[in-house]
């Protein structure tokens, strides 16, 4: 379905990113990959699947790394046409105790690369008359949970800019919306489940069931590969009059 388009994915050296990198390379799109993880392994996983995959270190935090990467991304295949904003990091921390450089950088890589991104992005799809803007936001796009300010304001950010992108493009060939994960087993959770288990003093099998059983009702983790379908519908032809949601896939945390 997607053969000859071009998806970026920030932040794809992992966790949810690389599950949707994976779900459009096995499209047939080609991957510009993105991030600090282990590049060789995410790299190998995705051409595994036939893609032609090219790499980009910016740091999602510095606008002029991340015009370079744009750059570099429309020379290397002509241009993005699928464009995936999921870089993010986490701190948690009460407000008064909250370090205000983690406050800036949670914003800067939440919620500013997604801007910057799709500024970039939006001249070529334009042009093309087709394109897909999905970002990774959050249940904490649409609902809070206490010590995570920077996460809950970039994550509602992210949610709103969605919305803003899906008016300016209503009448093209482009969408916008947003994923809102619940609760997934990548790297960025399982440091929170490692200080739950730590602070409490119970095993790790229970401080997960324990971080489950807060919030998400279903006690089941959303993996990548889900996400990754989502991303893929989103894509599709059948979504083409989807814009401006906030698509939450979370076991039933924001029904409550
Ligand atoms: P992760 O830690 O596995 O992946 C984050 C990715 O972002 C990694 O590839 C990392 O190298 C990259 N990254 C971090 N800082 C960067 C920077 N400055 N520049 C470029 N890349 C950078 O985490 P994840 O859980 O897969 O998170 C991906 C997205 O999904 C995030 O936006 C996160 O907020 C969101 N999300 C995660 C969950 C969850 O439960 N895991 C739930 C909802 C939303």
């Amino acid at each position: 379905m997607l053969e000859h388009k071009t998806a970026l994915v920030t932040g794809s050296t992992s966790g949810i990113g690389l599950g949707i990198a994976k779900a459009l390379a096995r499209q047939g799109a080609n991957i510009v990959l993105n991030g600090f993880g282990d590049v060789d392994g995410a790299r190998a996983e995705i051409s595994a699947l036939g893609a032609d995959v090219f790499y980009h270190g910016a740091d999602m935090s510095r606008p002029a790394e991340i015009e370079d990467m744009m750059r570099a991304a429309a020379e290397r295949f002509g241009r993005v046409d699928i464009l995936v904003n999921n870089a993010g990091i986490q701190h948690v921390a009460a407000i008064e105790d909250f370090p205000p450089e983690r406050w800036d950088a949670i914003i800067a890589i939440n919620l500013s690369s997604a801007f910057h991104t799709t500024r970039l992005a939006l001249p070529a799809m334009k042009a093309a008359n087709w394109g897909r803007i999905i970002n990774i936001a959050s249940v904490h796009g649409l609902v809070a949970s206490a010590q995570k300010s920077a996460y809950v304001a970039a994550k509602h950010g992210i949610v709103g800019l969605t919305k803003v992108v899906a008016l300016e493009t209503a009448t093209t060939g482009v969408t916008c919306n947003a994923i809102c994960p619940g609760w997934v087993l990548t790297p960025l959770v399982q440091k929170q489940v490692d200080a739950k288990a730590a602070a409490l003093g119970v095993s790790n099998e229970e401080a997960t069931r324990l971080l489950l059983g807060e919030k998400e009702p279903s006690m089941q983790f959303t993996t990548p590969e889900e996400l990754g379908e989502l991303a893929v519908f989103f894509c599709s032809p059948a979504a083409n009059n989807v814009r401006g949601a906030a698509w939450n896939m979370d076991g039933g945390w924001v029904a409550q």
